[in-house]
């Protein structure tokens, strides 16, 4: 069920978009269903569920951290995450580097910006990136790979609404493509279960998609 729900997806999909199963507050065991396919990629954003899930599961899956990281929480997902998408300060970053340095590796991440108009939602503006790039702080993160962009639309009915954020970031992604290694920083992370198409047509490269596969939750 789980597997053929990600298959019908994919196959709406551009070749250019890879889709993150979203499988946050469901069970393991719906996990192992859906990868029967061969599906790998999976998100959740609480890293104790995150942890315990990775625990419990094959170690061919790669996860991403969606939801907003707080920084003493890094450790507990640095030996193994693939790719963070809720990148949001300064602060975290180096915690993430410093964490990627003790295990030997790069951490795979995304830069989020605020799009939306709600202040609940985290997110760099372009002009704090900018700053950051001024001071050289990409250069000096050697155990940071910036991978892309990430954003969350506002909570709406209104497409247009939705659609102007989605653009507003493509074009973010496109101003600072010239200031990353391109062959690294191709990634656009936007859309969900009821936005991922209205995303595509705008730039979109990754969507996040939960409910749609997994079902609704509580
Ligand atoms: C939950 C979540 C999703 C998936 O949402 P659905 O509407 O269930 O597809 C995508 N991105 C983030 C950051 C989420 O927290």
């Amino acid at each position: 069920m789980i597997a053929s729900n990600i298959d019908n997806l994919k196959k709406k999909l551009p070749d250019h978009v890879d889709l993150v199963a979203v499988s946050k507050t469901k069970p393991a065991q719906m996990i192992l269903d859906a990868m029967s396919n061969g599906h790998l990629d999976f998100g959740e954003n609480k890293v104790q569920e995150l942890v315990n899930k990775y625990e419990a599961l094959p170690k061919t899956i790669k996860w991403h951290m969606i939801g907003h990281l707080q920084r003493n929480k890094v450790k507990y997902i640095a030996p193994f995450v693939h790719l963070i998408h809720g990148v949001d300060s300064e602060r975290l970053l180096r915690e993430i580097n410093k964490q990627a340095k003790k295990h030997e590796r790069k951490i795979n991440c995304l830069l989020q910006f605020h799009i939306a108009t709600e202040n609940t939602k985290f997110g760099f503006s372009i002009d704090e990136i900018k700053t950051l790039i001024n001071q050289n702080l990409f250069n000096e993160l050697q155990h940071v790979n910036i991978c892309g962009v990430m954003g969350m639309a506002t909570f709406t009915s209104d497409t247009e609404k939705i659609k102007e954020e989605f653009i507003a970031l493509n074009s973010y992604f496109k101003s600072l493509i010239t200031h990353f290694d391109k062959n690294i920083f191709n990634i656009v992370s936007m859309g969900m279960s009821g936005d991922y198409q209205l995303a595509i047509s705008c730039g979109s490269t990754m969507v996040r998609v939960g409910s749609a596969i997994f079902g609704e939750r509580n």
